[in-house]
C-alpha cells in the first residue's frame, strides 16, 4: 500500500525525515525516496529498496541533504518523490495508493498535451499522473480536490512547496494520514505520516488523524485546515489485522490492542484442547497473545524470526522472492514443538502456500502432534482494488478450493461466502486438508468488526465481501 512521511519546522528536517520515512518500511519493498526544500531549493533522492533496506540505501544521501521541510515515501508501484515545475511554481509530490483508471487518465492527459517519463519496466509513475491532475486546478488545493474526484481507486498525497506541505487523505479515508507535533515546546515542528509508529522515538506526539478527504497545510506556523473532512468513511480493516505496525493506531484505535481482541474472539468461539498457543511471526503474534489471554492456554514460541529486520513475505512482487523471504525468516524451535498440540494464530490466509509449505511443514518436521490453525480474519475472497496488491483472485486459497470443488472458476462465490451453507463448510475443509492441519477455524466477520470497534459502514470489508 505504501507509506508517506512529511516534516516541516524551524530546524533542519533531514534526520527526522530519514527515520520517519524508514519507519514505513513494512508498507512496501520496492521504491524509497525523500525530497527536501531549503535555501538551495528542492532536492530529491530515490532508490530501489528491493535488495537493501531503506536505511542502508539512504544513509549517505540524507547526510548531504539540507532543508527545513521534506517529504518521503516507501512504495511498491512508483519511484518518488518527484519534483515538478508548474504554474504554481516548483513543488515535490509523493502519492501512494492505486489508480485503477490509470490508462484512461493517461490517455486523456496525453491528448491535452501532457507528457510522461517512461518508468523502468514500463508504465507511468503515479506521482506524475497526480501532479498533472493537480495542475489542472486553479490552485493546489482545488487541484488536489478535483484530482481525487477523477481518480478511481485510492490516493493519499503530500505536496512539498516553499510555503509548507499540503497533506491530503483519500476521499473516503481508505488509508490513513496522521498529524503530529514536536513534544519540545521550544520547537515549532510538525509531521504527517501514514503511521504514527515513528512519532514517539522522534519526539513527536499525535495531534489528530486526518479525516476522509481532508486537506491541510503544515508549516512552521502550525496546521491549517484547507478542506474539511467528507462524510463517507471506508477505512481499510486489513490495517489492523495485518498491514499496520503493532505500535500504530488508526482513528485512535491501537493495532496491537485490536489484534489482542481478535485473539480473544477466536478463543471465545473455540474449544480445542492444546498445550500452547503461538503466533506466526510477526503479524500473528498479537492475535495469539489475545487468544492466550482469553483462553488461559500458555503462549509459546515454536517459530522465531531469524532477525526482526527481515522483510515481509507478503509484499515482494514475485512468488519466488516471497517464498525465499518466508523460508529464511522463520526458524523452528524443536524443543518446544516436539510432541505438542498447538493452536497457531495467523493474521490471514492469502494463498496458503507459505503457511502450508514453510510454517506447517516446519512444525510437522519437528514433531508437532496436532496443529490447529486460527486466522484472525474471515476467508479472503477478493484481492484489494484500492492499493497495489500481490494477490490475484485465482490464487487466493478460497478460490483454489472453489475451483477444486466445482471443477471450474465461478463468477459469483456468494454461496461459498454464506457460513450457513454446505458449500462454505466444504470450502473450509478443502483448505484445511490442503494446508495439512488438524483443524481450521476462521474469525467471524462480525467478531473482526467488533474487535476493531468502528461501525461496519465505516470500514472497508471488500476483501471478504466483495463490496
Ligand atoms: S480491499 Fe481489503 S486491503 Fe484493500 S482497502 Fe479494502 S479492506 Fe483494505
Amino acid at each position: 500500500m505504501g507509506g508517506l512521511f512529511g516534516v516541516v519546522g524551524t530546524d533542519s528536517c533531514v534526520q527526522t525525515l530519514f527515520y520517519g520515512t524508514d519507519y514505513h518500511s513494512h508498507l512496501g519493498t520496492e521504491h524509497g525516496g525523500m525530497a527536501v526544500f531549503g535555501e538551495k531549493g528542492f532536492y530529491n533522492t530515490i532508490h530501489g529498496i528491493s535488495q537493501a533496506q531503506f536505511k542502508s540505501r539512504f544513509v549517505d544521501d540524507y547526510k548531504k541533504m539540507e532543508g527545513l521541510s521534506g517529504i518521503g515515501a516507501i512504495d511498491d508501484e512508483s519511484p518518488q518523490p518527484l519534483i515538478f515545475r508548474s504554474k504554481f511554481g516548483l513543488y515535490a509530490v509523493v502519492a501512494t495508493g492505486l489508480i485503477t483508471n490509470k490508462n484512461k487518465l493517461v490517455g486523456e492527459l496525453l491528448n491535452e498535451g501532457a507528457s510522461f517519463t517512461e518508468m523502468a519496466g514500463g508504465g507511468v509513475n503515479n506521482a506524475e499522473i497526480v501532479a498533472s491532475l493537480i495542475n489542472r486546478g486553479d490552485n493546489i488545493v482545488e487541484g488536489i480536490a478535483s484530482m481525487r474526484g477523477i481518480i478511481e481507486g485510492s490516493i493519499c498525497v503530500l505536496v512539498l512547496t516553499p510555503e509548507g506541505i499540503y497533506a491530503a487523505r483519500d476521499k473516503v479515508g481508505r488509508f490513513p494520514l496522521v498529524l503530529g507535533q514536536s513534544k519540545d515546546p521550544q520547537k515549532r515542528s510538525f509531521v504527517v505520516a501514514t503511521e504514527a509508529s515513528s512519532f514517539e522515538n522522534l519526539g513527536y506526539s499525535i495531534m489528530q488523524f486526518l479525516g476522509p478527504g481532508e486537506i491541510v497545510l503544515l508549516s512552521s506556523e502550525g496546521i491549517k485546515q484547507l478542506k474539511p473532512e467528507g462524510t463517507e468513511k471506508k477505512i481499510c480493516s486489513f490495517l489492523w489485522i495485518y498491514t499496520g505496525s503493532p505500535s500504530s493506531s488508526y482513528e485512535g484505535i491501537s493495532v496491537e490492542r485490536t489484534r489482542e481482541r481478535c485473539g480473544c474472539y477466536l478463543a471465545r468461539r473455540d474449544n480445542v484442547q492444546a498445550d500452547f498457543v503461538a503466533g506466526v511471526p510477526d503479524s500473528g503474534v498479537g492475535h495469539a497473545i489475545g487468544y492466550a489471554m482469553e483462553s488461559g492456554i500458555p503462549y509459546r514460541r515454536p517459530l522465531v524470526k531469524y532477525t526482526p529486520g527481515y522483510g515481509r513475505s507478503y509484499t515482494p512482487p514475485t512468488q519466488e522472492i516471497r517464498d525465499l523471504v518466508a523460508t529464511m525468516k522463520l526458524s523452528a524451535v524443536q524443543e518446544v514443538i516436539n510432541g505438542s498440540r498447538m493452536i497457531i494464530c495467523d493474521d490471514s490466509i492469502v494463498r496458503g502456500t507459505q503457511l502450508k509449505n514453510l510454517t506447517v511443514k516446519k512444525l510437522w518436521d519437528n514433531g508437532a502432534k496436532e496443529i490447529h490453525v486460527r486466522p484472525a480474519c474471515p476467508p479472503l475472497m477478493f484481492p484489494c482494488i484500492y492499493a497495489s496488491s500481490t494477490r490475484t483472485t485465482a490464487e487466493l486459497a478460497c478460490r483454489k478450493a472453489i475451483r477444486a470443488l466445482e471443477g471450474k472458476d465461478i463468477d459469483d462465490p456468494s454461496e461459498y461466502l454464506d457460513r450457513s451453507t454446505e458449500k462454505h463448510a466444504r470450502m473450509i475443509d478443502w483448505i484445511r486438508r490442503d494446508l495439512n492441519v488438524t483443524s481450521l477455524k476462521y474469525m467471524l466477520i462480525e467478531d473482526m468488526i467488533e474487535a476493531i470497534g468502528l461501525p461496519a459502514d465505516q470500514l472497508c470489508l471488500y476483501c471478504w465481501q466483495g463490496a
